[in-house]
């Protein structure tokens, strides 16, 4: 039993971690706390979290303070 419950929680951790190079910690923790290994998977396999910036129209993470392209705040 310990050790599932140990499994789970490195599965947690393996998607938040995925999750967050993609700016997309929340669902990563969701998705790895909520489906474990399944989520893991899920969480390597699902897309970048991205929004479009309002002052130079680039792609910027959605979870970033500012653009990486223009400095500005999106
Ligand atoms: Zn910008």
């Amino acid at each position: 039993m310990v050790e599932i419950v140990l499994g789970w929680l490195v599965c947690i951790l393996f998607s938040t971690r995925l999750g967050s190079v993609r700016g997309r910690t929340g669902d990563g923790f969701a998705a790895g706390f909520l489906l474990g290994p399944v989520g893991v998977i899920y969480a390597g396999f699902m897309p970048y979290g991205t929004v479009k910036c309002n002052h130079c129209r680039m792609w910027c993470f959605k979870d970033a303070d500012v653009c990486h392209n223009c400095g500005r705040t999106h």
